[in-house]
């Protein structure tokens, strides 16, 4: 068996990893570094993919092609950026399936579009727990992961050698909003039935103790908001788009009391495609992104603001998304003394970000606005959750990603813990390595 580090092994983004059985390969995630994809300033649906290269927003394949690897198919783990952004780019140039669970489908759809390259490649919805045939010798099985967008997975490849789970972004949350609990029991089965490889993600390896629940964050929201709404005035509110169960938290906590209205293009899409699928009721929703449209409804708000819940994207403070636009006056709304503004995120801890959301935070600050940051939990494992994965899934070998090389050292650190030794069964990779497993 071998293992193809190509991206993810020295950031936090880009992932993409290749594994390869008696000459028969998938391909696991094809995502874009988020940050180089900001830089680019919004031009990357526009590059080639040898110009998107040249910026490092996607991963670097071309070990691959040294390789004359015969990938099978594209397995993508869930619908965040980092996973799929770089499908448009790269995945034309294999003749193979793209392959994920009916949302993360629908995501990758919509990016497919709104990239100006044309790619032909099947794109094939398999619900969890259902068996899907990659070849003779190769199957997929999705099986059921707690993360912070709907139908995350943890992919099961079996293959003659035994199982390799790849697993690059996932936690453990015992009371979550929307969907169940991660499938411990078919984790434990798997692990009987023999795993010879587990990919996990390192993001959040560094930091003690568990992941809080989505619950626990629904009732802090819910506190703040009673709060809000008992001193009245504006409440804005900003959180990731695909954070579907936040969504539908906001939409609970908030109880038929304010009329709720939903601002920002990647909102509407991340919810239209939730809804089709019965993961969240929009019907009392008003999902606005043309800017006439969100003119007309800030116009309405205006007079009104004490009979309304504004939830607008833009929550690191993004120059031009829809936080920033308020802010900064572009509608016909005014923050005012005693408005309040909730963040259910957290700032991404790159500088350009910080100073984004600093000087978004500013501008309401100086208008007296009432900022309540940070009710969020993340949707990475803790040191904690990392040790239950490796305890219920018993990998013969693991292969960190999804960090720096600090992260991935982290990780080994915790394997060694568990009995694991490095370059023996636990190894660090980089961008474009190959790693066998004996
Ligand atoms: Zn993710």
């Amino acid at each position: 068996m071998k293992v193809y580090t190509i991206g993810g092994y020295e950031e936090v983004g880009r992932n993409m990893t290749a594994v390869e059985v008696d000459g028969e390969a998938v391909i696991f995630d094809m995502g874009f570094e988020m940050e180089e994809v900001i830089n680019a300033d919004g031009e990357v649906d526009q590059m080639t993919t040898n110009q998107t290269l040249e910026t490092g927003a996607i991963p670097i394949d071309e070990v691959l092609y040294e390789n004359d690897v015969e990938v099978k198919a594209i397995i993508i783990g869930h619908g965040h950026l980092d996973h799929v952004g770089a499908i448009p780019k790269l995945a034309g140039a294999y003749d193979a399936p793209i392959v994920c669970t009916p949302y993360t489908k629908k995501i990758v759809e919509n990016n497919i579009e709104g990239d100006r390259k044309n790619i032909d490649n099947d794109v094939i919805g398999v619900e969890k727990g259902e068996d899907y045939s990659v070849s003779e010798n190769l199957d997929l099985e999705f099986m059921h992961v707690n993360h912070s967008i709907p139908q995350a997975t943890l992919s099961l490849l079996k293959t003659p050698e035994g199982g390799v789970v790849y697993g690059n972004d996932m936690k453990i949350d015992y009371s979550p909003v929307i969907e169940e609990t991660t499938d411990i029991e078919r984790l434990k089965s798997a692990g009987e039935e023999g795993v010879k490889l587990m990919i996990p993600g390192t993001t959040n390896v560094c930091d003690e103790g568990r992941c809080r629940s989505e619950k626990s964050v629904e009732q802090e929201l819910e506190d703040v908001m009673n709060s809000c709404y008992a001193n009245g005035g504006a409440v804005v509110m900003s959180t990731f788009s695909s954070q579907i169960s936040r969504l539908n938290s906001i939409i609970d906590a908030n109880n038929g009391r304010r009329r709720i209205a939903f601002v920002g293009r990647s909102l509407k899409e991340y919810t239209q495609a939730a809804e089709e699928l019965g993961l969240i009721d929009l019907s009392e929703v008003e999902v606005v992104s043309y800017f006439d449209e969100v003119q007309d409804l800030m116009n309405r708000v205006s007079g009104n603001k004490d009979e309304w819940l504004i939830v607008a994207t833009g929550n690191q403070g993004e120059p031009g998304a829809q936080m920033d636009k308020l802010a900064t006056g572009q509608y016909p709304f005014d923050f005012e003394k005693g408005d309040h503004v909730i963040f259910s995120s957290r700032t991404i801890p790159t500088p350009p970000t910080e100073a984004n959301r600093y000087n978004l935070e500013k501008k309401l600050k100086e208008k007296g606005v009432r900022v309540y940051p940070g009710v969020h939990t993340s949707g990475h494992a803790k040191k904690e959750d990392h040790r239950d994965f490796i305890n219920h899934l018993q990998p013969d070998n693991i292969v960190p990603s999804h960090g720096t090389i600090q992260k991935l050292g982290d990780y080994v650190e915790l394997a060694r813990q568990e009995g694991y030794t490095l370059e023996d069964d636990v190894f660090i990779g980089e961008n474009g390595r190959v790693i066998e497993i004996e």
